[in-house]
């Protein structure tokens, strides 16, 4: 077992999938484009560009596998340079549309992204490839918000490996090892033929009784060594009761190499409202 004084950082091999991935996507959005297949221009209610983050998102998978292969923490300095790479990228494949599908020697690539923003347009729903009025100057509005879509997008995987715990001793991510549930007596058919005030009152008490029980297991657990706390999550219900009213799931997270380990509890219960609503309960990180 070989213990590292210092922490991996993401080096030139995960910028170097990164730039991959990136390359791929905006190579396969510019080909697509010239096809009139515009993937970047797809809206979610007029001003989500989930087009754009999809092609952002498509862009970062090289940093998340690269980092999660070679157990690189996530730094910011790391995120702060994915953000001004996929900037460039974006900029860099609309030069490259320029220089496809331009004239160059009447437009600059000024003009042409002048041209790009003010000429955008919607296209109108329920028609066949039919456009609106361009947009004008409220075009540039809509460049930014791609650009904007490209980079959150392009962030968006490795941040997610940001909230997952890390052994900094050893220089490993924690590993799941064990899951396990508990669930609230209080189940679906218990709120039948209720009335509100009554329904969120059996509500409230099967939530409550799911964290005291989960508060329990943490208090219990905050000293013991790794091997009682994987048994003892191995004692909790196996598999998740699909009628229950509150549901607690509980993770353990462990280093490959020490016993380093954490313990996740996330509820999910369900609401007057009709959606069940998730929240992390607890997070208990133990070196060892
Ligand atoms: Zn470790």
């Amino acid at each position: 077992m070989s213990h590292a004084t210092s922490t991996r950082s993401p080096g030139l091999l995960v910028i170097f999938c990164g730039l991959i991935t990136t390359t791929i996507s905006l190579v396969i959005v510019t080909l697509l484009a010239g096809t009139d297949f515009n993937v970047i221009g797809w809206y979610w209610l007029f001003v989500i560009p989930l087009g754009a983050i999809l092609v952002g998102l498509a862009s970062g998978t090289g940093y998340y596998f690269a980092s999660k292969w070679t157990n690189s923490k996530i730094v910011g300095v790391f995120v702060w340079l994915i953000l001004l790479i996929s900037i460039t990228a974006y900029v860099i494949s609309h030069f490259i549309s320029y220089r496809m599908f331009v004239n160059t020697e009447e437009f600059t690539f000024i003009q042409y992204i002048q041209a790009y923003a003010e000429g955008l347009s919607f296209e109108k729903s329920g028609s066949n490839g039919e456009y609106g009025d361009p947009l004008g100057k409220l075009g540039y509005f809509f460049l930014l918000l791609e650009g904007l879509g490209v980079s959150i997008g392009s962030i968006y995987p490795v941040a997610s490996l940001w909230t997952q715990a890390y052994c900094d001793r050893c220089n490993f991510y924690l590993k799941k090892q064990r899951t396990g549930f508990i669930s609230s007596d209080e189940t679906t058919a218990d709120l039948r033929k209720k009335k509100k005030p009554e329904k969120e009152d059996i509500l409230v008490g099967a939530i409550n009784s799911s964290i005291m029980r989960t508060g329990q297991l943490f208090e219990e657990n905050e000293a013991t060594p790794y091997e009682t706390i994987q048994s003892a999550i191995g004692h909790l219900d196996q598999s998740q009761k699909k009628k229950a009213l509150a549901n607690v799931t509980v993770e353990l997270f462990k280093c490959p190499a020490c016993d380093t380990h954490q313990i996740k509890a996330t509820l999910i219960n369900q609401t007057t409202g009709g959606s069940p609503a998730t929240s992390e309960l607890a997070k208990l990180i133990k070196p060892s």
